[in-house]
Parts: structure tokens; C-alpha cells; sequence
């Protein structure tokens, strides 16, 4: 059996720091805002070649304040890709504003750049992009539009540490990025966790401020601010895995190069191959109108796959306000998408065995 992802036999090669690491921090008994989160928020930003990173509870709370941090009047609007996981879209809501939802083109699923203009009104603020898989937005066009009508850019990097775009790290290609380090993200804590990036000193002390309450110091409280912050056990594990994360997603491409080679089975739509070693294969996804057979298909032969995902936030009941809206590339690619196997546990034998029996599949 080949599951689609096992949490165990991701952590297993950093067992023993990872032990020692929480036997530390229990002897040193100091849990929130510490040392080791300075510490982590250092690596991070340099890793991703930003002046700033600040650590917070989740993905979803990155990104959330990232955009409260600006105080945009309340309903404004910000694009963001109907195409995404929730999350994305969720944050806009969490801060008092609207979402605007914008296609995705269909051989990359990331959102349409030609599109973009089309959405934009007297109230639109920002674009909040999704790098989605781990492959990076075409940021040229999308800056282009934003310098046109003077509008921020923010990144939800939550599937891309370490993917770039003409050399620049996700997490730098816009105004503020959030990532998530949910356990099964590229770079992954043992629980929650999250980071902003940003460049600008003023914005980085507000979402440091945000992230603890609205304080600006102890018992001193200059806004309503949120309760997100990343716990020190869990900077001081990230940071350990954080020396791991190139070869690991250099591992990811290498695997994504073999499946692109060598799957050719007529009835499967393959993802775009066009920049295999800038991407960072937080999933590789596949597309067929014959999908739910695939995977039952694969299923039977061993080979545990994923939907991501399965129903798109447009159609969600929470975001009934959105259901009579219709995104048709969209819908079809939540209906044709299916996630095979990548991930750095993965062994050679298994690759090409998940190869020959995807190869095999006639539906
Ligand atoms: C995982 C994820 C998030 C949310 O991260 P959490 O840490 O679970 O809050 C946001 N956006 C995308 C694209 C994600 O994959």
C-alpha cells in the first residue's frame, strides 16, 4: 500500500532532533514569543530573501492579517481566484471585505491573468493570489495591472516555500505573503503554524502588533488585534526543517520530472511541465473526465490518491452568497482534478509503480 501521504514517514528522518529539540524547550519552560520564534522568523525571511518575517497560529490567520493590517474601508473589494482552497477566500471575509472571485486558466489552474482587469471596480484594493500546487502566479502580467490601477499584491504562499518566479522567492513577489505550515506543507510543523512576509518596516510592526492582541507592549493595547501567534516549540521544530527544505522539494521535482516523462496514458491531462525546477510540487495533479474511476481504480491497486479539491468555495453552503455565481473552468477542474503521490518519502520502486499502473488505466 502507497498512501497518498504519511505524516509519520515525513517526520521519521528528524526523529531524534526533533525529540531533543522538545525536551529542550520543556526544560527551558518558556512557550509564546521567545527566543526560538526570533529566531525561526530570521531564517524564514532570509530563506525567502525578505526583510521581515513574522510567525503566527495558521495559514488562515496570515492571511487575514495581512489584509486587516491596511484598514481598507469596510467592503472593499479584493481579487482573489475562484480557483483556491477556501482559506484564501475566507480571509478576505474575516477582515471585513469583499472577495471577488477570478478564473483560473485551465492547463495551469492558477488564476487568468487576463481576467484580472475585467473584475476590478472603484472599490477593488488588492489581489490576493494563490500560488496554487507550488507553482508560482505569472506575476510579470499580474504586477503590470496591479501598477496600473494602483493595487497591493498578497501572496497566499501556503503551498509554495521555496517556489520562485524569475529568480524571486515566493513570499517576495508581492506587498505581504502568507504561508501556512500546516504538517502536510511543504515545510511542515507538528501542528498549526504560519508566517507573514513582508519588506516594509512600518507594515511588519503592525502585523506584529496584530498577531498579539494589538499590542504595542505589555498590558498596552493600541488596537483589537487577534490572539496568532507561533509557539516556540514549534518555531524551534521549524527551524530544523527548514535546513531540509530545498533538497527536499529538489527531491519533489525529481519526482515530478519522472511522472511528466513517463506518464502517457491518452486519457490523463498531465500539469504543466514548463518549469519543473522553479516549482515546488506541493501536489502533482492530474486531471480526467474519468476521475472518480481513476481513483477508485487506483484505489484497488494499492496507490492512495487525493481530491484537491473536491468541491469548489463558489458551490460551498458557508459562501451561500456565492453559489449562484458560475466559474465553469472552475467547476470542471474540481470535478476532473485527482492528487497522485508526491511527496519526499516517496521510494523509487513506488514511483514506478504508481507510473506503470496510472499508464495501465483504461477507463
Ligand atoms: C493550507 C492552506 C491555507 C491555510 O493554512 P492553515 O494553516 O490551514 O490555516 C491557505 N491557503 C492555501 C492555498 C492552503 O493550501
Amino acid at each position: 500500500m502507497i498512501p497518498f501521504l504519511s505524516l509519520q514517514n515525513t517526520n521519521k528522518p528528524y526523529h531524534d532532533d526533533l525529540i531533543r529539540i522538545f525536551a529542550e524547550k520543556l526544560e527551558k519552560g518558556w512557550f509564546i514569543l521567545g527566543q526560538e520564534l526570533t529566531e525561526f522568523e530570521n531564517r524564514f525571511a532570509s530563506y525567502c530573501e525578505t526583510n521581515f518575517c513574522l510567525g503566527v497560529a495558521n495559514g488562515l490567520d496570515a492571511l487575514t492579517i495581512i489584509l486587516k493590517a491596511y484598514k481598507y474601508p469596510p467592503q472593499s473589494e479584493i481579487i482573489v481566484p475562484a480557483n483556491t482552497y477556501i482559506a484564501t477566500i475566507l480571509a478576505v471575509i474575516n477582515a471585513g471585505l469583499k472577495p471577488v472571485l477570478v478564473e483560473p486558466l485551465l492547463d495551469t489552474y492558477l488564476i487568468d491573468s487576463n481576467q484580472l482587469e475585467q473584475a476590478i471596480t472603484k472599490k477593488t484594493k488588492a489581489i490576493l493570489l494563490t500560488h496554487l500546487y507550488g507553482k508560482c502566479c505569472e506575476m510579470t502580467a499580474i504586477q503590470a495591472v496591479a501598477t496600473k490601477y494602483q493595487l497591493q499584491i498578497f501572496e497566499d504562499a501556503a503551498q509554495a516555500h521555496g517556489a520562485t518566479y524569475l529568480g524571486i522567492k515566493a513570499g517576495n513577489l508581492g506587498d505581504a505573503a502568507g504561508f501556512s505550515f500546516y504538517p502536510s506543507k511543504n515545510l511542515g510543523a507538528l501542528g498549526d503554524g504560519g508566517a507573514i512576509t513582508c519588506n516594509d518596516e512600518s507594515l511588519a510592526h503592525e502585523y506584529r502588533q496584530l498577531r498579539n492582541y494589538g499590542s504595542s507592549q505589555k498590558y498596552v493595547f493600541d488596537e483589537i488585534g487577534l490572539n496568532s501567534r507561533l509557539d516556540e516549540i514549534q518555531a524551534a521544530f521549524l527551524s530544523l526543517k527548514l535546513q531540509y527544505l530545498d533538497s527536499e522539494n529538489v527531491y519533489r521535482q525529481k519526482i515530478a520530472r519522472n511522472y511528466l516523462e513517463q506518464i502517457n496514458n491518452p486519457s490523463i491531462v498531465l500539469p504543466p511541465s514548463n518549469s519543473i525546477d522553479k516549482d515546488v510540487w506541493h501536489l502533482f495533479v492530474i486531471r480526467t473526465e474519468k476521475r472518480d474511476k481513476l481513483r477508485t481504480y487506483l484505489a484497488q491497486q494499492g496507490i492512495g490518491t487525493d481530491i484537491h479539491y473536491p468541491v469548489p468555495p463558489h458551490k460551498q453552503k458557508a459562501l451561500s452568497e456565492f453559489n449562484h455565481l458560475c466559474f465553469p473552468i472552475t467547476e470542471k477542474i474540481h470535478q476532473e482534478v485527482l492528487s497522485i503521490p508526491l511527496n519526499p518519502t516517496l521510494q523509487e520502486v513506488e514511483i514506478e509503480y504508481i507510473i506503470e499502473k496510472i499508464n495501465y488505466f483504461n477507463g
